[in-house]
C-alpha cells in the first residue's frame, strides 16, 4: 500500500478552467480571461515559434515524434504491478475508459496465464472498442495457438535474447529462438492476425544476435519489431543508437517498451520516436513490474509539449484524468503530487515573480494549458513569498474595490502573519475584508492595534455567512 499523503496546500487561486474539487481552501483562482486570451488551434504554431528549443519536427526524416502511436499496456503490465489485481468489472472498465482516452492498442495479459485471464481476454475483444485489442505472449506454439482463438487484433510475441536469459532462463540458443520465432509469427500471419515480435532485455543482448532475428523476422513478415529495455537499463542516447540502427535493418514497425528503474523511461521513448521508432508501451500511472514503464499521462505530456497539435487532434486529453483515478482507485495508490498534468501541484504556481507573470499571461511559465487537459491552474497566495499581484487579483474575485497601494500594504499584512505559518484562503480573505472594511469607515489599518482589533472581530464573527453580513460579497 501507498503510505503517502495528499497534502495539497490550502492557500490557493484558482485562475481559470473547471472547477477542480482538488484544490479547494487556500488556492485563489484569477478568472485571467481579460488577460488572456482562450488557446485555440491555430496558437500552436505561434507557440512553437515562440519556443526556440521545442522539438524541431521537420529537421529529421526519421522522426515519428509527430506521428506515433500508443500501445497501452495497463491490463498487461500493470498487472505486474505489485498492488494489481483487476477483477473482469475493472478490466472493462479500464479498456473502455482507455478506448475512451483514445489510444490505439490495448494489450492485455496472455490469455495462456489462467483461464480467467482467458476468458477477460475474450470478453474485452467483444467490447467493440475503437482501440485494436492485442495480447502479449511468450514465443511459443502453445500460446500463439490458445492467443488466436480469443478474438485478439494482435499478437505481441516476446523472446528472451540477452545471455542472461539464454543461460538462467528459457536456455535456448539463438538458432533456436529464430526457428520459434518464425514458426509462431507465421502461425499467428495465417489466421490474418496482426503480430509483433520482441527481444526481452535488448539493451544487454548481442547487437548482432538482435539485428540478424529483427532481420529474419521482418523477411517473413511482422508487422512490428519490439525494443524492450526490461531493466531499465537504457540511457536515452543508447536507444537513438539501437533504434536509429534498427531503422536501417528492417522495413516494418518498430515498438519500444522502456522500464523506469533510473528514471528514464519517458526520455527514453520520446528518443526511441526521434530515432524513427512507431509504437510506444505505456500504462496507466507507469504502473508494472517493479517501477513501472512510462506513464501515459507522463508521456502524452512529453508528447504534448512537442507537437501540441497532433496530440489534440488525436487522443481525448480531457479523459486522462478519469483514467488515472480509475487505475488509482483499483491498485490503491494516490496519483503522486508531482504526475505531469493531474499532480495536485503540476499547475500551482507559488514565487509572487511567477504569479505576476502568470497573471499577465500563463505561457510565461507553462508549457502546457491545464484547460487543455480540463485542469485548472492555481496561485498559492497566503505565504511569505507572496507577491501583490496575486493577492489584488483576488480582492477582485471579492468584488473588494482597493487601490494598488492599499492591496500592496494588504499584503505586507500575509506576509507578517505568513512568517508565522502559511495562511489559509480564509485567512488571506480575511485580511482583504479588514482592510476593505478600515479604509471604507475611515480607520488607519496601517496601526498594528487597529488591524488586531477589527482581524480578532472578523474572525470572531465568521461564519458560514459572516462574510454575507458584511455586506461586502
Ligand atoms: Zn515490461
Amino acid at each position: 500500500m501507498c503510505d503517502c499523503q495528499d497534502t495539497r496546500p490550502s492557500k490557493m487561486q484558482r485562475i481559470e478552467g473547471e472547477a477542480s474539487d482538488d484544490v479547494k481552501e487556500s488556492h485563489v483562482a484569477v478568472d485571467s480571461s481579460s488577460a488572456v486570451s482562450k488557446p485555440a488551434r491555430s496558437e500552436n504554431a505561434a507557440l512553437q515559434g515562440a519556443q526556440p528549443f521545442s522539438a524541431s519536427r521537420y529537421a529529421d526524416f526519421l522522426s515519428n515524434v509527430s506521428n506515433f502511436k500508443i500501445i497501452e499496456s495497463t491490463l498487461r503490465e500493470g498487472e505486474q504491478f505489485a498492488n494489481a489485481f483487476f477483477d473482469t468489472e475493472t478490466k472493462i472498465k479500464i479498456a473502455k475508459a482507455l478506448d475512451n482516452f483514445g489510444v490505439d492498442c490495448i494489450e492485455l495479459t496472455s490469455p495462456a496465464a489462467s483461464e480467467q485471464s482467458r476468458k477477460d481476454c475474450e470478453a474485452i475483444c467483444k467490447l467493440g472498442l475503437k482501440a485494436k485489442v492485442i495480447t502479449h505472449i511468450r514465443c511459443h506454439m502453445d500460446d500463439a495457438r490458445i492467443a488466436v482463438e480469443t478474438g485478439v487484433d494482435g499478437v505481441d510475441v516476446v523472446m528472451g535474447t540477452s545471455k542472461f536469459l539464454r543461460e538462467y532462463s528459457h536456455g535456448k540458443d539463438m538458432t533456436y529462438i529464430t526457428k520459434a520465432a518464425v514458426e509462431v509469427i507465421n502461425f499467428v500471419k495465417s489466421k490474418g492476425i496482426e503480430i509483433r515480435f520482441s527481444t526481452e532485455d535488448s539493451f544487454r543482448s548481442d547487437l548482432v544476435d538482435l539485428l540478424s532475428i529483427y532481420q529474419v523476422v521482418d523477411k517473413v513478415g511482422v508487422n512490428r519489431v519490439g525494443i524492450a529495455d526490461t531493466v531499465g537499463v537504457a540511457s536515452p542516447r543508447q536507444v537513438y543508437d539501437l533504434v536509429r540502427t534498427l531503422r536501417g535493418v528492417v522495413g516494418c514497425d518498430i515498438e519500444c517498451h522502456f522500464h523506469n528503474d533510473t528514471g528514464c523511461a519517458i526520455a527514453n521513448a520520446y528518443t526511441a520516436l526521434e530515432a524513427g521508432a512507431t509504437h510506444v508501451d505505456t500504462s496507466v500511472l507507469g504502473i508494472g513490474e517493479r517501477n513501472g514503464i512510462p506513464s501515459l499521462g507522463g508521456f502524452i505530456a512529453r508528447m504534448y509539449a512537442a507537437d501540441r497539435e497532433f496530440v489534440m487532434n488525436k487522443y481525448n486529453l480531457k479523459a486522462l484524468r478519469e483514467v488515472e483515478d480509475i487505475v488509482a482507485d483499483a491498485v490503491q495508490v494516490q496519483v503522486p503530487f508531482n504526475n505531469p498534468v493531474t499532480g495536485y501541484c503540476a499547475f500551482t504556481h507559488k514565487a509572487g515573480i511567477h504569479a505576476k507573470a502568470i497573471l499577465a499571461n500563463p505561457s510565461t511559465y507553462e508549457i502546457i494549458k491545464p484547460e487543455d487537459f480540463g485542469m485548472s491552474r492555481y496561485v498559492s497566495i497566503g505565504h511569505r513569498l507572496t507577491g501583490w499581484n496575486a493577492v489584488k487579483s483576488r480582492a477582485q474575485q471579492l468584488g473588494l474595490d482597493l487601490t494598488d497601494e492599499q492591496v500592496k500594504a494588504a499584503t505586507n499584512r500575509i506576509k507578517v502573519m505568513a512568517d508565522i505559518k502559511d495562511q489559509t484562503m480564509e485567512d488571506v480573505d480575511a485580511v482583504l475584508h479588514v482592510f476593505h472594511r478600515a479604509i471604507r469607515n475611515g480607520q488607519d489599518v496601517s496601526r498594528d492595534t487597529v488591524f488586531d482589533k477589527l482581524f480578532d472581530q472578523h474572525v470572531a464573527s465568521r461564519g458560514p455567512s459572516a462574510i454575507t453580513e458584511d455586506g461586502e460579497n
